[in-house]
């Protein structure tokens, strides 16, 4: 049975890296029926942060990436950890090494000079050596790597790897403090936890010969891995700060869906023929690894906004209120002073790419205005505005209250135009004005059913004033 994981240092936001490689680890569980993991790698006490940790959950929660198991939190298993170093200290796995700082610097700079890479040579591995020391010295525990041979994997979106044993170091698995290292972590945690596939940023990649390594060593079963690449910014650069927002929570205050957020992911570095627009379900049901791609994949804020406009307008309306609230708390609104949401949504969803763009443009729904756009008014309010400004508002007061709706206020504006033998951009144009107080808006009719029979009748008295 598939059991895949998620596995964030917690130093640090969600960033969109890693939301896109928790979500292929998370589709590749779903798609198999199989088991998602969340697990906190916060071994690194000075860098791991609750804030994070936190931070990261709300992110995954945000996305609805679900977990079926955890979150397991290293730092809770180091006892576990020391147990294993002590099995395999005991059946030869590892070794004690008692070799001086200055000893490891003098064959570093020995190696150095003799133009080889620098890596331990396995001094203490000798019984020998062994035996002149005691278990109450200061020492590390290293990893008996093997000597010969070379460690082959069949990544599930590279391609077989290989790497020769005399590459790999004895790696360090316990520190002088005691405390196990990351990359032996790591490991009993694959294993404890039956991970059968480990999906993971390429730049992981190099940890896993050793990893390997070390679950041989164990006996432990070898889940298959898959290396995902990395997102590059549009300037060619690793995604960073400096390309704008990157924490996944910030999208969530930019105005973004969670479901155009992950249909975005989802198309950056995988696709399934040319379709563009995926479901969460569609893409449970298409995902698999050989089509995620080896090759970097550049970040690009249109498409993310192109898709965030589609899903404004084709999910469902209530769906899309739920997220919108939150957007026009952020403004201030009182929204009980206005149109319900799903008007909103209508109205303001076709020219809208985020929420938040939607939340800012509907400011005139629920609040006055103090200045008419200058632009605007003078094109469109002074001079020629006075009579159909009167006329139109003469018959808008006509209307009755239940009867205020989009089609008779549409009906309102022709009649008037017909009147003055005018069309009905000279009509609907100043009513625009006079009603938002800018150039633009959704169409006049409807904006004006948006904003109300009241505000509609004292704005057009501020605009002839
Ligand atoms: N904790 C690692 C990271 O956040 C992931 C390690 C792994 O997936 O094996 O980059």
């Amino acid at each position: 049975k598939v059991k895949t994981r998620f596995a964030p240092s917690p130093t640090g936001y969600l960033h969109v890296g890693g939301a896109r490689t928790a979500l292929y680890s998370w589709l590749y569980s779903r798609h198999a029926n199989g088991t998602f993991v969340l697990r906190i790698e916060d071994t690194d006490l000075e860098r791991s942060t609750p804030e994070a940790i936190e931070a990261i959950m709300e992110g995954m929660n945000w996305l609805q990436l679900s977990w079926d198991e955890g979150p397991f939190y290293q730092t809770k298993r180091f006892d576990r950890y020391n147990k294993v170093i002590d099995e395999m200290i005991e059946n030869g796995t590892a070794y004690r090494c008692y070799c001086s700082k200055e000893r490891l610097e003098k064959l570093r700079e020995e190696q150095m000079a003799r133009g080889e890479k620098a890596r331990y040579d396995g001094h203490c591995r000798c019984k020998s050596v062994q035996k002149t020391h005691s278990v109450d010295e200061p020492h590390v525990v290293r990893f008996a790597n093997p000597i010969d041979g070379v460690v082959i994997f069949n990544d599930l979106i590279r391609g077989p790897i290989e790497i020769a044993n005399k590459e790999l170091d004895d790696l360090i698995i316990r520190r002088t403090d005691g405390s196990p290292t990351y990359n032996f972590c790591v490991v009993v945690d694959d294993w404890d936890m039956e991970i059968t596939h480990v999906i993971r940023g390429e730049d992981h990649i190099n940890n896993t010969p050793r990893q390997i390594n070390i679950l041989k060593a164990l006996g432990a079963p070898l889940p298959q891995y898959g290396h995902v690449s990395m997102i590059l910014g549009d300037d060619g650069q690793k995604l960073s700060k400096r390309h704008g927002a990157v924490s996944v929570m910030q999208y969530r205050d930019d105005g973004y869906l969670p479901e155009a957020l992950l249909n975005y992911l989802v198309r950056l570095g995988w696709s399934h023929g040319d379709q563009e627009i995926f479901s969460v379900p569609e893409m449970i049901e298409y995902f698999t690894l050989d089509a995620v791609s080896r090759s970097a994949s550049a970040f690009n804020t249109e498409k993310l906004l192109w898709l965030n406009h589609h899903y404004i307008n084709h999910l469902d309306a209530d769906y899309v209120a739920q997220h919108l609230v939150w957007h026009m708390n952020q403004q201030g609104y009182d929204l009980t002073q206005g149109p319900d949401l799903i008007t909103i949504i209508k109205l303001f969803g076709e020219r809208s790419k985020t929420l938040k763009e939607m939340a800012q443009s509907c400011a005139y729904c629920y609040q006055d205005f103090s200045d008419f756009d200058a632009d605007a008014a003078k094109k469109h309010l002074r001079l020629v505005a006075k009579e159909p400004l009167e006329l139109a508002k003469t018959k808008l007061q006509a209307i009755a209250d239940f009867d205020w709706e989009i089609e008779k206020i549409h009906q309102t504006i022709q009649a008037t135009a017909d009147e003055l033998n005018v069309g009905m951009g000279k009509v609907g144009m100043p009513l625009r004005v006079a009603v938002t107080g800018m150039g633009q808006s959704p169409s006049v009719d409807a904006t004006i059913f948006a904003v109300g029979k009241q505000r509609t009748l004292a704005r057009i008295d501020k605009a002839l004033a």
